[in-house]
């Protein structure tokens, strides 16, 4: 089944310039503009999208309205839905023109509903539920090797997957988050160390309107073991025994892994729900907390504040409180 979906390597070839996996999904995206017409509309849009900025201490958050996005944002992820729905990741629904580059067990596949000038939806073969821990280290061959071009990132079944039952990665065009372009300026005079050495760094970050933990290594070993690290604090935080909810963003840069590990609260804030003139459709997932907060309404792209933004992610992201919990339980597991 999956042989119809894979793009032949010739046909590949026409469109890529480079040997890399990053380079060939470059031309993978090139060959679907070319033949997929639901997908080139969705660009061509995207080209037009309006976008603001709001100034922060030091940083900046972007908001876009992208119309494109609604089915997404107002996806319903409840168990009932999923299980009445045709797996939209399942090789057997996918569009017809959709092709694909083999990826070990994953495939990576154009996102006809575009948030990045390039946006890449990259599911697991098999139809297993979206978990990370077991598929954490897979994440960095990922976000390597697209690393000239895209990070990746991961949205928890509960943290804006719209697709909870099929565990998929996506990825994007490289610092196009704000978090990205952050990273030398703002994050790296802003950091509190929770536990470092030569070749490996575990903070967080202060007065970014976040609580985000940060990993950076040269050593996939010791970024998967951080990872392990936190994930059981983490887990022990929640007490429960689904997957505690988070985002996660992964970029491969000079050598070195950095991975922002987001844990969240709740997953849509309650202007979500609000009747009337207090509701704002914004339902936040990596991206949104990456710095690019996506309104699929234009009435929603006009009205937005600063506070509103503020309030959103103090909503979401975990308490101060909690997050004070959940670093001191993960300094014990590292020291
Ligand atoms: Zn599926």
């Amino acid at each position: 089944m999956i042989d119809k979906v894979i793009i032949s390597a010739d046909e590949l070839d026409k469109f890529t310039e480079g040997n890399t996996i990053a380079d060939k999904a470059k031309g993978l995206l090139k060959q679907q503009m070319n033949s997929w017409k639901l997908l080139s509309d969705n660009y061509e849009q995207l080209s037009n999208v309006k976008v603001k900025e709001f100034h922060f201490d030091g940083f900046i958050v972007k908001v876009q309205f992208n119309p494109a996005r609604i089915t997404s944002s107002s996806a319903k992820v409840d168990a009932k839905s999923i299980k009445e729905r045709k797996c939209f990741l399942c090789v057997e629904n996918l569009p017809e023109q959709q092709r694909g580059i083999e990826f070990n067990d994953y495939t990576i596949l154009c996102n006809p509903f575009p948030i990045f000038p390039e946006h890449f939806t990259i599911p697991k073969i098999s139809h297993t539920p979206q978990k990370l821990l077991s598929n954490f280290a897979e994440m960095l061959n990922l976000a390597k090797a697209l690393s000239r071009h895209y990070s990746v990132f991961y949205n928890g079944p509960k943290c804006g997957a719209s697709a909870p039952d099929h565990m998929h990665f996506q990825a994007g065009t490289k610092f196009f988050m704000p978090i990205e372009s952050d990273y030398e300026n703002f994050i790296a005079e802003n950091k509190s160390i929770v536990t470092s050495e030569n070749d490996y760094s575990l903070f967080t970050i202060n007065s970014y309107l976040r609580n985000i933990i940060v990993i950076e290594s040269s050593v996939k070993s010791k970024v998967i073991e951080l990872f392990n690290n936190f994930y059981s604090a983490y887990e022990e935080l929640s007490g429960n025994s689904e997957e505690p909810m988070m985002n996660v963003i992964a970029s491969f840069e000079n050598d070195v892994w950095k991975v922002f590990i987001i844990p969240r609260e709740k997953h849509r804030p309650d202007y979500y729900f609000a009747e009337g003139e207090d509701n704002i459709l914004l339902s936040p997932a990596s991206v949104d907390i990456g710095g690019v907060c996506i309104t699929p309404l234009e009435k929603d792209f006009n009205k937005i504040t600063k506070e509103n933004l503020e309030s959103i992610f103090k909503q979401i992201c975990l308490t101060d409180e909690k997050f004070e919990l959940l670093v001191k339980n993960l300094k014990q597991t590292v020291l």
